[in-house]
């Protein structure tokens, strides 16, 4: 486009200052004037201008929509600003020799707290967070709003973004963010995973590029969370390549036998003894190690293969039941988590009496786990009748992440539910937490009114164990008791715990 087009553009009103797509990039070209000054609003706008003038002849455009250029709920900009500003940051470097990076910080498991505590709380969050985070950083640095619960972050350029400075950068984000928050009269302690891209890892010179890097590495960060930092990186590009390949090799592993349970022991408050062990499924992958469920489930699920899998657990579940009791050792029962799509099958309660047979395996032996979230949510006749028909088989049932799913007492009573299974979230800290002591205790005391035994699960330290027992909560279940081992590691845990039991009094109520 020559001077003189350029002109008659501006002059015949198509290219106006304040249309809704220039105003976009407001928030940009103020902070270029502050980073660079008068030359560097030129630079921005050399980026900026041509990509709005682009929009703004399109023959066949109606008058765009007008884009707001803040988020309703935390009045920052939005994802057009962070890209104008590295665009711009990109664009001055050879001439400034300063230099940029670009971080996404994002609310871990922000699903739960809208489960636990409504939408409501989620929007305070967003809005605490996008203070914190601006409070953290300097002023020249932009900070917006991304989709979800995440926030991305335009570095000011600077002499030095390296790596070192960068993380230090990222974790006081992080501290800053993670201060609790007061939600309900309940106190909420927010994580905050960080993904951060350096101007000289981005796969490309733009602020597409580096954002949708930083994204990527905070996809990854959240899968290793909460309160995880990744920098992104070759290895980290290859990592969400690989997910891709996991999908086409699920099917496989599953005949091959590569994905099989790991076992978590579950103790007895009264009595320190085990009660039962949770079947955790792992897939020992030849090229990428032990793989948690988190990065092949979906996988399975998207393959149709849920069955197979429940299949796959049962099997080993119930094979290790044989050999605990052909080595004498006490293991009353193994649970075993059944997915919504496997609830919904009705064949299920057939399917597992055929095993239970086959294995000479009394009913008790099984405790099916449903989560809470599936009994709150479940107007599916067929799944109704199944945790019934399991019930009153004899399996026990497993409330499982309750205090996430909103379930109504109701239906805890309509789906024969044996036992509720506090969730990590409520165990965190309750030994010095008192707002979490009152909600343990609080479902602890309808637990009791409604005859449910009850279950902490995610019991990290002694201190915890110590205060659920005081509390009165029957079982334990955590990294604190045991973390899920494979089966051969289970025969010498349980042979060394019941000599511990016999050597010591247990932290139980009936100790003393
Ligand atoms: P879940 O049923 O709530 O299982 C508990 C998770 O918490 C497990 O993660 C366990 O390793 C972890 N955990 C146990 N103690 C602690 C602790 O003290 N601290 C912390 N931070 N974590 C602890 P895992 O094995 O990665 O499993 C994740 C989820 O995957 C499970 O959550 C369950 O929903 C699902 N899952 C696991 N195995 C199966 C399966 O065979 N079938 C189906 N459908 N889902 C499964
Ligand atoms: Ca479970
Ligand atoms: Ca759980």
């Amino acid at each position: 486009m020559s001077d003189g087009n350029a002109r008659r553009e501006i002059a015949g009103g198509r290219f106006a200052l304040f249309r809704p797509e220039f105003l976009v990039f407001l928030p940009a070209l103020a902070l270029a004037l502050l980073w660079y000054g008068p030359g560097g609003l030129a630079l921005a706008s050399a980026c900026a201008l041509p990509t709005v003038y682009l929009s703004t002849r399109q023959p066949t455009q109606k008058t765009p929509a007008i884009e707001l250029p803040r988020d309703g709920v935390t009045d920052l900009p939005l994802r057009a600003a962070a890209i104008a500003a590295l665009d711009a940051a990109f664009a001055a470097a050879p001439n400034t020799g300063r230099t940029t990076a670009c971080l996404v910080a994002g609310i871990d498991e922000a699903d739960d707290l809208v489960r636990k505590f409504g939408e409501g709380a989620l929007t305070q969050a967003l809005q605490r967070t996008a203070e914190r985070l601006s409070a953290a950083l300097r002023g020249a640095d932009l900070v917006v709003r991304l989709d979800g619960a995440r926030f991305g972050v335009a570095l000011a350029p600077v002499r030095r973004a390296d790596l070192e400075s960068v993380i230090q950068l990222a974790a006081r984000l992080q501290s800053a963010a993670e201060a609790p928050l007061s939600i309900d009269a309940a106190t909420v302690y927010l994580r905050i995973s960080v993904g951060f891209c350096l101007a000289n890892r981005s796969p490309g010179p733009s602020g597409v590029a580096i954002l949708s890097a930083a994204e990527s590495a905070m996809d990854e960060a959240q899968r290793c969370g909460p309160g995880a930092i990744r920098a992104f990186s070759a290895e980290v590009q290859a990592a969400i390549a690989a997910r891709a390949l996991l999908q086409d090799e699920v099917e496989d592993a599953l005949e091959d036998g590569m994905i099989l349970p790991y076992f978590q022991p579950q103790l007895s408050n009264d009595t320190g003894a085990v009660s039962g062990f949770e079947a955790l499924a792992r897939w020992m992958h030849p090229k990428r190690g032990l793989l948690p469920p988190s990065e092949f489930l979906h996988a399975i699920e998207t393959a149709g293969l849920s069955s197979r899998l429940s299949e796959v657990v049962l099997f080993h579940s119930f094979s290790a039941l044989k050999a605990w009791d052909r080595a004498g050792l006490k293991v009353p029962a193994v649970a075993v988590n059944f997915s919504r799509e496997e609830l919904r099958n009705p064949k299920l309660p057939e399917k597992l009496k055929w095993e239970l047979d086959r294995f000479d395996l009394e009913p008790e032996r099984l405790v099916v786990e449903v989560l809470e979230s599936v009994v709150a949510e479940s107007a599916n006749d067929v799944i109704v009748r199944n945790i019934a028909a399991l019930a009153q088989l004899g399996c026990g049932i497993d409330l499982d992440d309750f205090g996430t799913g909103h379930a109504s007492i109701a239906s805890i009573r309509r789906f024969d539910v044996d036992r509720i299974k506090i969730d990590r979230s409520f165990v965190t800290r309750v030994d010095t937490d008192k707002g979490q002591q009152e909600m343990v205790a609080a479902i602890l005391s309808m637990a009791e009114r409604l005859g449910l035994a009850t279950l902490a699960e995610g019991v990290e330290t002694i201190g915890e164990h110590a205060m659920l027992a005081q509390l009165g909560c029957s079982h334990v279940q955590g990294f604190g008791i045991a973390r899920p081992m494979p089966f051969e590691g289970t025969i010498g845990w349980l042979e060394r715990h019941r000599t511990k039991l016999q050597a010591t009094p247990s932290v139980g109520r009936r100790t003393g």
